[in-house]
């Protein structure tokens, strides 16, 4: 199942999910994104993260 990355926007199936630190929203990030360390920013509550 493809998912969309939150980071680059990109669809993707090799992703990490987690909830956010802050209102546990669920954030998706592409592997690419993971490796080069892309920050991400919670489309909630705009926290950012890396
Ligand atoms: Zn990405
Ligand atoms: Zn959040």
């Amino acid at each position: 199942m493809l998912k969309n990355c939150i980071t680059c926007g990109k669809q993707t199936k090799s992703y990490s999910e987690f909830p956010c630190v802050e209102c546990g929203e669920k954030i998706v990030r592409c592997a690419h994104c993971r490796k080069i360390s892309n920050k991400y920013r919670c489309p909630s509550c705009k926290r950012e993260g890396p």
